[in-house]
């Protein structure tokens, strides 16, 4: 029996209720106490000092963790400086045998990685289990293939790597991050130590241990705790060689500053505010389900989110209504539930900083829906939220929230498209939805973006390049560009 609009308007209102289905997380030993991981073992503090690092989710204590001090931080760069000797110089073979280990090891333990990712995090569990810790071992694999081939990855040139590499991390795809820095700088003969976020040290903490089981030679590896004073500690630290950061641009420009005259080399991938951009010919129930993925995933805690979603006018109507329906069906909560579409906000820092951005949102004059959902009574949590009626001079329209907030913006010719999606300080990435396979080359060459997706959004491959433009940082990760960054090429 066929059932009416309206009876199917109603079915598709109802959520599916669904028993819970937590992933256990008895097999995850987090200790009560973490060292600095140095010259291969891990060390008390000089500083003596540590801070809890919290469940966004539940607000509890999970370990206390090292605050580095200024002799932490030498400690760390004198321990990679000494590693540098002997790792620069052994057989890439050798090396690249290591990086394997290292990758198979992620693979292995990738359930307790998952579990500590998302109690650390926040981030849902089906994301750190199918995303964040495949693409890291993927990453790892990556590397390793190029160890032992940097001669044909640069033809005709003389490759050395630099030295100590002092890389800062943040908090939105922890060890992902890690292994996006720790995997091309390791392949290229460079030794390195790494701050991860405040918010989110303990998967650096477990590739600690796994650095150990695959019996890296120490210092090769450090891993140093601390907050934005022990980052500046290291990147101005003067063993260090180059500078690898991930981060928000206004630290970035800090650190831009700091290093000028030094002669270190500086990579820089900060913020973003994409436009994904959907054509009236485009398969609107996909170009929906890209734009929750694209704004979505992760809380919205990406850099290369696509934050501002701009609509061709003549579907905007029927598009704006499958969007909201679908975005109405999203579940939230428990991270460690399979069946989590949106986890906790990563700190109560980043819950204010979201809820005043999308204050100012309503008080600029855009048009709210956020769908009925229950909010957990413990934890910080942002409900997804849609914005309507964007000005492009809004803040919402402007400014990175990192948050689960999409701002909607129309355009009806593929110049204004252009136009609006170009007029950002930022130019990390962007999307492009539609059936014609030549307007999706007229816009990636228009768009000022280091990646622009067509028919799909956040997609990542180790083999990839990716990295901004503009004030989203410069210099690229992933792929043979991946690897410039780590040499001196002659
Ligand atoms: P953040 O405040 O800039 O922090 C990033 C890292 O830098 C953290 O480890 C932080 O330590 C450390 N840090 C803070 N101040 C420092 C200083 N003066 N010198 C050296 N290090 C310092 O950024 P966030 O808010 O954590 O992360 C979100 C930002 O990262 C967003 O803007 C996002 O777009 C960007 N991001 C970019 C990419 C990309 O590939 N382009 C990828 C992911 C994220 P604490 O955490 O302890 O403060
Ligand atoms: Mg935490």
């Amino acid at each position: 029996m066929a059932i009416t609009k309206r009876q199917a308007a109603e079915l598709a209102k109802q959520a599916f209720e669904y028993a819970p289905a937590p992933e256990a997380t008895d097999h995850v030993r987090i200790q009560p106490r973490y060292g600095l991981f140095v010259g291969g073992r891990m060390q008390e503090p000089h500083s003596k000092k540590r801070f809890p690092t919290i469940n966004p989710a539940t607000e509890q204590k999970l370990a206390e963790v090292a605050e580095a001090d200024a002799v932490d931080v030498g400690r760390a760069v004198d321990a990679a400086d000494k590693a540098f000797a002997s790792w620069s110089r052994m057989a890439p073979s050798r090396r690249s045998r290591y990086l394997f280990r290292i990758s198979r090891l992620i693979q292995e333990r990738a359930r307790e990685l998952a579990v500590v990712e998302t109690m650390d995090g926040g981030k849902p569990i089906k994301e750190s289990r199918d995303v964040d810790v495949p693409l890291s071992a993927a990453h790892f694999f990556y590397y390793a293939g190029w160890a032992d081939k940097l001669e044909w990855a640069f033809p005709n040139r003389r490759h050395r790597p630099l030295g100590v590499a002092g890389q800062v991390i943040p908090w939105n795809f922890p060890l992902l991050m890690l292994s996006w820095k720790i995997a091309p700088a390791l392949a290229a003969g460079n030794t390195v130590v790494l701050k991860p976020a405040e918010t989110t040290p303990l998967s650096a903490l477990l590739f600690a241990e796994i650095c150990q089981q695959a019996e890296l030679p120490p210092g090769v590896v450090n891993i140093i705790t601390g907050a934005g004073k022990t980052g500046s500690l290291l990147v101005s630290h003067p063993g260090v060689k180059k500078v690898a950061f991930t981060g928000s641009t206004e630290v970035g420009k800090l650190i831009q500053r700091s290093l000028a005259g030094t002669g270190k080399r500086l990579t820089l991938e900060l913020g973003g505010k994409a436009a994904n951009i959907v054509f009236e010919d485009a398969p609107l129930d996909q170009a929906v389900e890209g734009i929750v993925n694209g704004i979505y995933f992760n809380q919205g805690h990406v850099c290369c989110a696509g934050s501002r979603l701009l609509v061709q006018e003549s579907i905007a109507k029927p598009l704006l209504e499958k969007l909201k329906q679908r975005v109405s069906t999203l579940r939230l909560g428990d991270p460690l539930d399979k069946n989590t579409d949106i986890g906790a906000i990563n700190s109560k820092a980043q819950l204010e900083k979201i809820q005043g951005l999308v204050d100012s949102g309503v008080e600029e004059g855009a048009e709210l829906f956020q769908p009925e959902c229950k909010i957990p009574e413990r934890g910080y949590w942002f409900p997804p939220t849609i914005f309507t009626n964007v000005s492009q001079s809004y803040r919402i329209a402007r400014e990175e929230i990192f948050g689960p907030v999409l701002s909607v913006l129309t355009f009806r010719t593929p110049a204004e498209a252009v136009e609006k999606a170009n007029n950002t300080p930022y130019g990390l990435s962007a999307g492009v939805w539609t059936d014609k396979g030549s307007r999706i080359l007229w816009m990636a060459e228009r768009m000022r973006a280091g990646v622009v997706w067509a028919n799909t959004f956040n997609r990542f491959d180790p083999t990839s390049p990716f990295g901004g433009y503009k004030e989203s940082g410069y210099g690229r990760e992933g792929g043979v560009h991946g690897l410039l960054p780590y040499l001196e090429l002659s």
